[in-house]
């Protein structure tokens, strides 16, 4: 089957690949952690509980807490719970979050290997179940989105259902940097990720559905490709641009819908999936399987054994699994996710969640002190949702928030481009993430000015 090409968007750039040494690399399991502290309330639900105490023996897969009275929580691991911990998840950039924590001591001599299943015939998944089964199922796997915001897998269903949601897309796209974790398991398990996003399709009683990835690596997903056709959804080929995988511009580009400033494709009736949740999915209906664990590129030059590894959750993402001890006055960084939109790991209490695509190694030496606007206008012209980003820097620099509410800076989809093309180093998605906490804390503001440059 052809892959359909579609046109790019205006701003956003072609970022340097740096996923050579990645890859090639089929997912393996990682080592077993010498400890884990399982996120309690990935969603930030509120009212977690833990259903196990200290000295409690668990075995993977068995249920340990629940979060908000409806998002079950299981353990990745054979092992003994040791107590209650707290962890740390890489949240809305550049910030993280704390939850509380089982700690748990796995046993020794376990694989955490996956156990391998062959996809299911075709006419046996355009057959399975009736949307609200997979609904049911979902919900008592604990799944959620495996992407930030991080939510319930159910509710994310149900407000899809709300919003009559006609389309549904899956994230194959990857653009970022060092990242191969998307790219791998399209590879190896393209069938079920592709069963996965008919089955959320059906959930959500959505009519088409399409799965997009990259032009340059299109041509490997051939098992993507063949599955999609037999079960009518569509495959389609982006040019490689950065953010074109943003919910929000892959929403515009494939539907040609605009989402409002601040909104989410689901109120122009878009659903947007990442892969590793299309595949959660696919295992969750055909073998029962809950959320325990996912594919995570570990890469950089500190890295040991660069790679993509199964991770159980609760994994410390510093932890010696993979990657050296690295000394920060070495000059490198490590960081959780990509290296646009993730959190940088400070402390030992970061740990894998359901959104963390990567832990990286990076070189510090390209932070630079940030020096005054030499008004080149590289963040405007590049900003892929059209923002005046040096006006409203002035405008951060001159605190005059409202303002800044006025000229749209809800837009901004904290991409993370005008930081990276702006020669004097200024941290710009950063300011424009605390400007749009700020405008969104002074609550509806008057008719906007000038929404987009032109
Ligand atoms: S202003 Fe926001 S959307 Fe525009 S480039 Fe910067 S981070 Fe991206
Ligand atoms: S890219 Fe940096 S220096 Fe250039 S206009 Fe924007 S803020 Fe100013």
């Amino acid at each position: 089957m052809a892959w359909r090409r579609f046109e790019t968007f205006l701003g956003g750039i072609v970022l340097p690949d740096d996923k050579r040494a990645t890859r090639g690399r089929a997912i393996a399991a990682a080592p077993v952690p010498r400890r884990l502290r399982v996120p309690l309330d990935v969603c930030g639900l509120g009212d977690a509980t833990a259903e196990v105490g200290a000295d409690t023996v668990v075995r993977a897969g068995e249920r340990i807490g629940i979060a908000g009275g409806r998002l079950p929580v299981f353990s990745p691991v054979d092992g003994i719970v040791w107590g209650l911990a707290t962890a740390e998840l890489a949240g809305e950039p550049p910030g993280t979050t704390l939850c509380q924590a089982v700690e748990i001591v796995p046993s020794a001599n376990q694989s955490l290997a996956a156990a391998e299943k062959a996809a299911a015939p075709a006419a046996e998944v355009a057959a399975m179940e009736d949307p609200d089964t997979i609904l049911e199922q979902i919900a008592a796997a604990g799944l959620v989105t495996c992407s930030r915001p991080v939510m319930p897998l159910a509710d994310w269903v149900e407000a899809a259902r709300t919003a009559n949601a006609d389309t549904i897309i899956a994230n194959g796209l990857e653009n970022e940097p060092c990242l191969t974790a998307d790219h791998r398991m399209l590879i190896e398990h393209g069938a079920s990720v592709v069963d996965g996003l008919l089955l959320a399709a059906r959930a959500i009683g959505a009519s088409r559905a399409a799965l997009a990835v990259d032009v340059h690596s299109s041509g490997r997903y051939r098992r993507a490709a063949e599955r999609a056709e037999e079960l009518g959804v569509e495959a389609l080929a982006l040019e490689r641009k950065y953010p074109a995988g943003h919910p929000v511009m892959l929403t515009r580009i494939i539907t040609r819908r605009t989402v409002r400033p601040g909104g989410k494709p689901l109120e122009v009736r878009v659903g947007v999936l990442d892969i590793a949740t299309c595949l959660a999915i696919s295992r969750c209906i055909t073998t029962g399987e809950p959320m325990t664990r996912r594919v995570v590129t570990v890469a950089g030059r500190g890295a040991s054994m660069p790679g993509n590894y199964l991770l159980p959750l609760g994994t410390p993402a510093g932890d010696a699994l993979a990657i050296e001890r690295v000394d920060p006055a070495a000059g490198a960084l490590v960081w959780c996710g990509g290296p646009m939109t993730g959190a940088r790991l400070e402390g030992d209490r970061m740990v894998i969640g359901p959104a963390s695509s990567a832990v990286l190694v990076l070189p510090a030496s390209g932070e630079q002190p940030p020096s005054v606007c030499i008004r080149c206008g590289w963040c405007t012209d590049q900003c892929p949702v059209r923002l005046n980003v040096a006006e409203l820097n002035d405008l951060y620099e001159l605190g005059q928030v409202s303002r800044a509410a006025r000229y749209d800076v809800q837009a901004c989809i904290g991409c993370g481009v005008c930081s990276y093309v702006c020669p004097a180093s200024i941290p710009l998605a950063a300011r424009m993430t605390r400007l749009k906490m700020a405008a969104k804390a002074l609550g509806p503001t008057a008719p906007r000015r000038r929404a987009h440059r032109d």
